[in-house]
């Protein structure tokens, strides 16, 4: 289908992103299109306005941020996948990015329009609801600091507002004692996750400290597995065994709910024990 007409304005830069985003309830920005523009073919979205954020190369970065890394966000999946710094301090996130869709994907998808669409199909928002990390967003009022537990609202929801734009993300350093684990379960190479499961924990005297397991399509948003990770700390055998307490899975073409609730139970052991093997 054809998109519904629309205006078409090129940011030049953070601040006049926002001054554009004040000027147009309905106005929508557009960083890789990768999941805006199928919306806009199938008019499910319908925005007066488009703001072209996709060549603000300010918010196109990796920093070293001392404890945590700096990404801004219109940096792209294939960046940060390749990126020196993220590969060193901070794996997962690296190896997560490669995994997204296909090289197309990854060369035009950013961070910053991963985690403000809100799939709750999508990798990245459920590796940095296991790091704890953090958010910035912009408005014309200046930044302020979300984190990512507080971040995912619902299904395409956020914490972002109409006139706001995510500019940073935030993630840990990870340290030698860090184990981790990305395990996407999907039905072809390329498509999204029918389940994914991120783990990371702190080996600590032959076990962990601070396990974190989140999952990747279980409910509205991405979801900590906390039962699984009470049992993960404490070393019992199947930390996978009720990972889908909690959860309230959709069905669709790719799974049942009872299909995805096994997989996750699944998933989450595998998850644990490919971390404990890093
Ligand atoms: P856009 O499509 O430009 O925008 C998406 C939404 O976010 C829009 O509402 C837009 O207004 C808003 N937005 C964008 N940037 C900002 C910002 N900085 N601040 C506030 N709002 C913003 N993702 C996965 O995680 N795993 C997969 O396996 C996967 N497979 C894919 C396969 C295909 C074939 C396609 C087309 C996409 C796939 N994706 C997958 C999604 C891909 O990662 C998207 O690129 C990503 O979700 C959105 O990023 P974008 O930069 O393309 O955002």
């Amino acid at each position: 289908m054809i998109p519904a007409p629309f205006d078409y304005e090129v940011a030049e830069s953070v601040s006049h992103a926002t001054e554009l985003l004040g000027d147009r309830d309905d106005a929508k920005l557009l960083a890789g299109g990768h999941s805006l523009l199928p919306l806009l073919r199938l008019r499910f979205a319908r925005p007066s306005l488009l703001i072209d954020i996709g060549r603000l190369s300010e918010l196109s970065y990796v920093r070293d941020g001392g404890a945590s890394i700096a990404i801004g966000a219109l940096t792209r999946h294939h960046d940060l996948a390749n990126d020196p710094l993220v590969q060193e301090h901070n794996p997962l996130v690296s190896h997560v990015a490669g995994l997204i869709g296909d090289p197309q994907v990854r060369h035009r998808g950013t961070i910053g329009g991963s985690l403000a669409h809100g799939d709750p199909a999508s990798d990245l928002p459920a590796v940095l609801l296991a790091l704890d990390g953090e958010i910035d967003i912009t408005s014309s009022g200046g930044v302020r600091t979300v984190a990512a537990a507080d971040f995912f609202r619902g299904v395409f929801e956020t914490a972002v507002g109409a006139e706001e734009l995510v500019t940073e993300v935030r993630v840990p350093k990870l340290s030698g004692d860090h184990v981790w684990s990305y395990v996407k379960f999907r039905r072809r190479a390329q498509d999204w996750a029918t389940v994914g499961v991120a783990a990371v924990a702190r080996r600590s005297n032959g076990g962990v400290d601070a396990p974190a397991i989140s999952l990747v399509s279980m409910g509205a948003t991405p979801l900590r597995a906390r039962v699984s990770e009470a049992a993960w700390g404490a070393g019992e055998s199947d930390p996978g065994a009720a990972a889908d307490e909690g959860t309230d899975p959709p069905s669709d073409t790719n799974g049942s709910a009872d299909y995805r609730r096994h997989l996750a139970r699944v998933l989450v052991g595998r998850a644990v024990e490919e971390a404990m093997r890093t």
